[in-house]
């Protein structure tokens, strides 16, 4: 293991910038001036959106590996680039470390964000390291392109136009529960082993989760553009709240619609969890919510990893529950609040 400070600043700059490969025709110098250069497309536009991960707020490293930190920082941040419509292109990459980190586990991080770059198609073009005095925080601005018109808002919903959301919802938020319960035992008892073997599909949601830039590409094959789209970082009922407020449109959501993993759905129950709140409040699912022309729901209807799980509606109806028994029950914004 070798300590920070024997390799220094530019050591570790130097160590990072030697992993980096350069794919994307837009980046026409990557790390080691003073700023990046790129040469957008013509016809595009940028779009940019940032990221900031926070120790003891946002991760936990008593679980959560750092290979897994820099990956997850990479995905929510193209998730964002996503859910613009656009693609991503480039990221930066700001970095302030404590000392009792090591030079391989700085490395490590950077291994998790070198293989999201690989994943999502991204080059890292640049960034910040600093030390720092309080727990480690990872900043990602993520740069993607979109041909100019064509980035899709949160404030296009009409009503009557569907409500779509890719993959399934809850798992991120039942992983966590898994990890807190396994900490707890853990403290209690050092000696312990967690029992985590069991749980593969929730902890992947929560420690491992991917942008849903393959939705994306599909929407254009299928010839589908959405008139609204957000990700699903805070839960469901946040983000349709957003899409409603934005768009000034009410909506109506059906709980048998929810989209639910089977061991998902295992976990909420053995922690005596109600699924469909799990959906709801959850967060950090990093799937997109959109809404779609009702013209469109041919295309949709059958497709495997999208959902739709209600409609808009005029604005004077509000943004509701529908139970199974046909019963409203306004949607609350619960998601994770930081302050
Ligand atoms: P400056 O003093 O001008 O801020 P730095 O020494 O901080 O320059 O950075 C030198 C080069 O290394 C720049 O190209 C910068 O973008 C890049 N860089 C610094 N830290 C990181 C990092 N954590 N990830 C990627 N690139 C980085
Ligand atoms: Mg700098």
């Amino acid at each position: 293991m070798t300590p920070l400070d024997k390799v220094g600043e530019f050591g570790l700059i130097g160590r990072i910038q030697q992993t980096v490969e350069l794919t994307q025709p837009s980046t026409v110098l990557g790390i080691g001036d003073d700023a990046a250069i790129l040469a957008p497309a013509a016809g595009q536009e940028l779009v940019i959106s940032t990221d900031l991960l926070t120790e003891g707020v946002h991760f936990d490293l008593t679980f959560c590996p750092l290979k897994h930190l820099g990956y997850k920082a990479v995905a929510v941040n193209v998730s964002d680039i996503a859910a613009m419509n656009a693609l991503p292109t480039q990221i930066v990459v700001a970095v302030s470390i404590p000392p009792r980190f090591t030079v391989e586990a700085v490395e490590e991080l950077f291994e998790g964000v070198k293989l999201a770059c690989e994943a999502y198609n991204v080059d890292l073009v640049g960034g910040d390291t600093t030390g720092s005095r309080a727990g480690l925080t990872v900043s990602v601005t993520a740069l993607g392109q979109v041909e100019a018109g064509q980035a899709v808002r949160r404030s296009g919903a009409g009503p009557n136009d569907l409500l779509c959301v890719t993959g399934d919802l809850g798992g991120a938020y039942l992983g966590l529960q898994v990890l807190e319960r396994e900490k707890q035992v853990w403290q209690a008892d050092p000696e312990s082993q967690p029992e985590l073997d069991k749980y593969p599909y929730v902890l992947q949601r929560q420690l491992r989760p991917e942008a849903r830039m393959d939705v994306i590409h599909e929407l254009r094959e299928l010839g589908v553009v959405p008139t609204s789209m957000i990700d699903v970082s805070d839960g469901l009922a946040s983000e349709v709240l957003h899409l409603c407020q934005a768009s000034g449109t009410g909506a109506r959501i059906f709980t048998e619609n929810l989209p639910i993993a089977n061991p998902t759905l295992e976990v909420a129950n053995e922690f005596n969890l109600d699924p469909i709140m799990c959906m709801l409040n959850g967060g950090e699912d990093y799937e997109l919510l959109f809404t779609v022309p009702l013209a469109d729901h041919a295309k949709l209807k059958n497709h495997p990893d999208i959902t739709i799980i209600g409609h808009m509606v005029d604005k004077s109806e509000g943004a509701n529950l529908i139970t199974k028994a046909g019963q409203p029950v306004p949607l609350k914004a619960q998601g994770f609040s930081h302050f």
